[in-house]
């Protein structure tokens, strides 16, 4: 990765922008603002500009880009409506630990039809986030950035299974990768997560995270490890986790698109802020929590996060 202290730290992320439907043992929410991106944008613009990428259909609720446009420093020029086109919907359901989900449905809709574009105004990002997509979709996406510095994607246990050559493809084209313990074990075969972040450096990236759910993350780079612990939630803060995982890759990016270094020292902090990040989502449904938690709190919640961690 090259930095210029001139350049601007233009963050951009391609991802779903979805109408979600999530139940849990206390409560539900019907047809409310989610999707990868969106949730990575919220937290991201807590901590800097973020240029967002994706497509809804004619069928997108007016509301939901009423959210969308009332998070500061979120671009949503890449945004693109098409016609005809249905919306992605997605639905879940949390079982009493609320650390286990099921998918209810997922409809494609307009993502199923063709990717998303990057338009000409975003073609000088420098940090790119692809969030979870077939992996060609996520290497075309990447080839439209020239001037890309630093890509991380994000992937899933289908695209395992069912693209796994051109997995391997991507992850030569980029500089990290952020996953599940259970998606780096079946990448690699591997159970232990620093082995199976090991392996999978090995097909090209610098760094991988290992997301390990109520039990933190481990990153393994090519300099070194790193752990952070998740954050130390009571049973009455969580109310929906859905977007977890992508408010951390947000709060991880940001960190890292405002630093303008991926040494392991700034790879910790970019941790803890998607931890803290994260930790605010799970407390509420949709982007509310996030989006509406002070400067104040977040940065609070980073100290008191930091003193938890304490080694
Ligand atoms: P997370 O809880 O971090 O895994 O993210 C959940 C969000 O991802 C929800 O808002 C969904 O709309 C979205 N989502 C669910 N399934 C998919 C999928 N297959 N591809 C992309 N986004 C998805």
């Amino acid at each position: 990765m090259t930095t210029s202290a001139h350049a601007p730290a233009s963050l951009l992320v391609t991802g779903t922008i979805g109408i979600d439907t999530v139940e849990t043992p206390l409560s539900r929410a019907d047809r409310v603002l989610g999707g990868s991106a969106a949730y990575f944008a919220a937290a991201a613009s807590r901590l800097g500009p973020v240029r967002m990428v994706g497509v809804v259909g004619e069928d997108w609720p007016a509301h939901h880009r009423t959210i969308l446009e009332g998070l500061e420093g979120v671009d949503l020029r890449g945004l693109e409506t098409r016609a005809g086109g249905k919306t992605f919907a997605w639905g879940g359901k949390y079982l009493d630990n609320m650390n286990e989900r099921e998918t209810l449905f997922t409809e494609l809709g307009v993502v199923a039809d063709a990717p998303p574009t990057v338009p000409a105004v975003f073609a000088d990002s420098r940090y790119l986030f692809l969030g979870n997509t077939h992996p060609e979709v996520q290497i075309g996406l990447l080839e439209q950035v020239p001037n890309r510095t630093l890509v991380v994607a994000d992937t899933m246990d289908l695209w395992i299974n069912i693209a796994h050559d051109s997995l391997v493809r991507l992850l030569s084209k980029i500089d990290g990768i952020v996953l599940n313990d259970s998606e780096a074990m079946q990448l690699t075969g591997v159970r232990n997560a620093v082995t199976a972040g090991r392996r999978i450096l090995g097909y090209g990236p610098t760094f991988c995270v290992v997301k390990k759910g109520e039990h933190g993350a481990v990153l393994v780079h090519r300099d070194g490890v790193a752990v952070v612990p998740a954050f130390p939630a009571e049973e009455d803060m969580v109310i929906d986790p859905t977007g977890a995982g992508d408010t951390f890759a947000g709060g991880f990016m940001a960190h890292i698109a405002r630093s303008g270094s991926i040494d392991l020292e700034t790879l910790q902090s970019a941790l803890a802020w998607g931890t803290v990040m994260a930790s605010f989502t799970i407390s509420s449904f949709s982007l509310d929590a996030v989006s509406r938690a002070s400067a104040e709190d977040l940065a609070k919640r980073y100290r008191r996060f930091a003193e938890a961690a304490r080694v």
